[in-house]
């Protein structure tokens, strides 16, 4: 029998802040983490991977990088690699995020194999997903999200080194979302395609985040959506008493 999925709520910080506010809102969260029932993992600059791991240590919040190179190591100027952020204390690593698959032009196939990278490393990998607003009004959000999802998730990937994360690229910082019954189709969806894929057992495990525009204000209702097992937040997770509040919606 599967393992029941533990709620997570990741924060993407993307390319924000200075360090000196990378080690507050990193206090922050570690603050407030003992008071809520999920798992949290933070997502920081790469940069500021080693001053935020000093900082959740010993808490309970996981680290994780924004996006890792195929690789392990070699001359790939400006990159990092999986063994890299594991050396530095990260768990897992979030790739394909809409923002890189838009402004590096990566595809399923390389997204693939970041995923590998990343689960060789002994990270899991947050693979993201997300129809356009384009595909979705020409009503192909479905394909769009199962053929991302075949495509970029290891033919060898396991539940518990892998989470999805389900991200309209049309709710992501635009304070838009679907609505709930959305949110639950396309999951539902999505956990079909991977059980077809990977098999039943893969597809009860994994974690489903849906991630664009949770607030602490949407979260109730999201988050308890019957195959949403956590939450993927950009903007509010720049704010501790918005990520943990998120937080304390979804347990
Ligand atoms: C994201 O980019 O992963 C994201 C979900 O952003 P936001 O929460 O700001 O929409």
């Amino acid at each position: 029998m599967a393992t029941p999925r533990t709620m997570l709520i990741a924060g993407n910080w993307k390319m924000n802040g200075l360090e000196n506010e990378a080690l507050a809102l990193a206090k922050g969260v570690v603050a407030g983490a003992a008071d809520v029932r999920c798992a949290l993992l933070v997502c920081p600059p790469s940069v500021q991977l080693s001053t935020v791991a000093a900082a959740v240590s010993g808490s309970g919040v996981a680290l994780g990088g924004q996006d890792c190179h195929p690789s392990a190591n070699g001359a790939h100027t400006g990159d990092v690699s999986a063994e890299m952020l594991s050396d530095i204390g990260c768990g897992y690593v979030i790739v394909g995020h809409s923002e890189r698959r838009a402004d590096h032009g990566e595809s399923d196939a390389l997204v693939r194999a970041k995923a590998e990278a990343a689960q060789r490393a002994g990270l899991t990998a947050v693979i993201c997903v997300g129809e356009t607003e384009a595909e979705r009004d020409a009503g192909r959000a479905d394909a769009v999200v199962a053929g991302q999802v075949t495509g970029s998730v290891p033919k060898d990937a396991t539940a518990a080194n892998t989470v999805i994360a389900y991200e309209p690229v049309w709710a992501i910082g635009t304070g838009r979302t679907p609505t709930p019954d959305d949110v639950q189709a396309i999951h539902r969806h999505l956990r079909d395609t991977v059980s077809a894929n990977h098999g039943a057992d893969f597809a009860a495990g994994v974690r489903l985040l849906y991630g664009g525009s949770v607030k602490p204000g949407n979260a109730v209702e999201l988050m308890g959506l019957a195959d949403v097992d956590g939450a993927l937040v950009g903007g509010a997770s720049l704010v501790a008493e918005d990520f943990l509040a998120i937080a304390a919606s979804s347990a």
